[in-house]
């Protein structure tokens, strides 16, 4: 199956300035979503199909020289759309030598078959493997998108080797642009998928981004970032239906600072903003993996401690009551002192048992630790038994 190749190139460049346009008007009204920088690769990527289209009567400057320079461009674009849309800090000047290389390379190399095709094929060659080495390594939670981009970065790696290969065995001449034949028709379509999986990739990067964001907008607490009330309520359900169908053990701590609103008639309320984010910083710092911390209201939180019985959790909770004691929060100059009581329920749940009621349990106890003087821990469990 041979195509015209001047045809093939046409079309590429059609479908990329098509794609490029839906990005960039997408991308004006959403401009968080970083989709301008890979319209404009799409957009330089058409241009420079464009410039191969006419090779053989257009001058070879602009066929051969601006057109590859142009494809190094649009993968310049889509290299800092890379790290624009995961919000990481662009290294422009790295990205965008290497076009501006090319071109100069090019031009000296313009007259010359081998050393001319083998140059632009190297450079394309590193620009692909920068994407795929960047794709994988600076990735926080690589995705499909990542992996969209990196089997992109790889079949235009293999499209290029062809290229490599044809000089190396000097059927350079079978690559030529104006030449129509199956080696050619295979590195087309290579470029046209690959021209597809960079912007698609991208694309579902941004999206994934802008999902996640929306994610944690919803479970996380604004003030203190922590977990909110409906995220700590939905790992305490899941955590619940666990210890109850592997009958593990599960501690739920209710956590409420004492006095808090002393400390904001006191120091004010930002100063009591500060000590709620400081209660969850000494916290978090002090936390297993597995263990959740959530801001259930005001002043109180949910600790949640899977696997970990009655005498555990409660050398856990009074060891983090001890430490948040010792560290006092700081406030314009003010050393502001802080402690909490706990209401504590342990055991291994059983199907009467739901996160409404061990919550009930938990908040009993803990309103018996603020009666028996505050700066204490309660166990439910075993008051109940009592
Ligand atoms: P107790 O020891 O009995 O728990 O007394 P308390 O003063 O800690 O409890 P109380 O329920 O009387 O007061 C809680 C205060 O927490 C009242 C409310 O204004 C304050 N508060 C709730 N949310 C925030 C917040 O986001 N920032 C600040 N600064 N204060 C808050
Ligand atoms: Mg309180
Ligand atoms: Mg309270």
């Amino acid at each position: 199956m041979i195509a015209h190749t001047p045809t093939l190139f046409a079309a590429v460049a059609l479908v990329a300035t098509i794609l490029a346009f839906c990005l960039l008007l997408v991308g004006r009204s959403s401009p968080r979503d970083n989709l301008l920088l890979t319209g404009c690769g799409l957009l330089v990527h058409a241009l420079a199909y464009v410039c191969y289209t006419v090779y053989a009567v257009a001058p070879l400057w602009l066929s051969y020289g601006l057109g590859n320079s142009l494809l190094s461009l649009a993968l310049a674009f889509y290299t800092a759309s890379l790290f624009r849309v995961r919000e990481q800090v662009v290294p422009w000047r790295t990205i965008f030598v290497i076009p501006a290389c090319m071109l100069v390379g090019l031009m000296l190399l313009l007259h010359t078959v081998e050393p001319r095709m083998l140059l632009a094929t190297l450079v394309l060659m590193v620009q692909c493997a920068m994407i795929l080495y960047w794709a994988r390594r600076h990735a926080e939670r690589p995705g499909r998108a990542h992996l969209l981009l990196q089997i992109g970065a790889l079949i235009s790696l293999v499209g290029l080797g062809m290229r490599v290969v044809a000089v190396a065995t000097g059927t350079a001449a079978d690559m030529r642009y104006d030449t129509s034949n199956l080696k050619q028709s295979v590195s087309v379509a290579i470029g046209t998928v690959t021209v597809m999986m960079y912007s698609i990739g991208l694309v579902l990067m941004a999206k994934e981004r802008s999902e996640s964001r929306l994610q944690h907008l919803a479970l996380r607490d604004v003030l203190t970032g922590t977990f909110n009330r409906r995220a700590i309520l939905e790992r305490f359900a899941v955590e619940l239906d666990r210890a109850r169908a592997n009958t593990t053990q599960l501690a739920v701590a209710m956590i409420d600072i004492d006095h808090f609103k002393r400390i904001n008639d006191l120091y004010g309320h930002l100063a009591g903003d500060e000590v709620l984010c400081h209660c969850v910083r000494q916290l978090q710092q002090r936390l297993r993996e597995g263990d959740s911390l959530g801001r259930y209201g005001g002043e109180e939180f949910l600790l949640l401690l899977p696997g970990t019985d009655h005498a555990g959790a409660m050398g856990a909770v009074n060891g983090l009551r001890e430490a948040i004691a010792q560290s006092p929060a700081w406030f314009a100059g003010d050393r502001i002192e802080l402690r909490f009581s706990v209401g504590l329920w342990c055991g291994k749940p059983g199907r009467e048992d739901s996160t409404a009621s061990l919550l009930a349990q938990a908040d009993a106890a803990l309103y018996r630790a603020k009666a028996a003087g505050r700066n204490t821990v309660h166990l439910a469990a075993l008051a109940d038994l009592g």
